[in-house]
C-alpha cells in the first residue's frame, strides 16, 4: 500500500483538525482554514503526516 508523494501530499497535506470537536477541515495550499467548519472554533492544528495516532 505505498502511496504516491502526490496522494499523500493532497491526504495529509491540507487538512487541519479541530482541536475541539476534533473534525477534519480542509485548508487552502498551506494556509488553514480561517475556523472549524463545524463548530466555529478557530484552534486547529495540522495533521500529522503518515502513520495515524495510536488510540490511547
Ligand atoms: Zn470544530
Amino acid at each position: 500500500m505505498a502511496l504516491s508523494v502526490a496522494a499523500s501530499k493532497r491526504i495529509f497535506g491540507d487538512v487541519w483538525i479541530c482541536m475541539r470537536c476534533n473534525c477534519r477541515n480542509k485548508g487552502q495550499k498551506g494556509k488553514p482554514p480561517h475556523k472549524c467548519r463545524k463548530c466555529n472554533s478557530k484552534k486547529l492544528r495540522q495533521r500529522k503526516k503518515g502513520k495515524k495516532k495510536a488510540a490511547a
